[in-house]
């Protein structure tokens, strides 16, 4: 997976973003209302997207 801000390969320690700056970011957008999500409820009507694929050590 590549980071959502900067399309770089994400770093496991801060993904799924590439670096520390990038979830800064997406936290900025968070905040700022840059997401149309709803913060009080999350309505859990679907799972979240697994991997299709078993996970395989690289
Ligand atoms: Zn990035």
């Amino acid at each position: 997976m590549s980071c959502p801000i900067c399309a770089r390969d994400s770093d496991p320690k801060y993904r799924p973003f590439c670096s520390r700056r990038c979830a800064d970011v997406d936290l900025g957008r968070w905040l700022t209302g840059g997401y149309a999500i709803p913060a009080e409820e999350a309505p859990e009507t679907e799972a979240p997207p697994a991997p299709a694929t078993p996970q395989r050590p690289q």
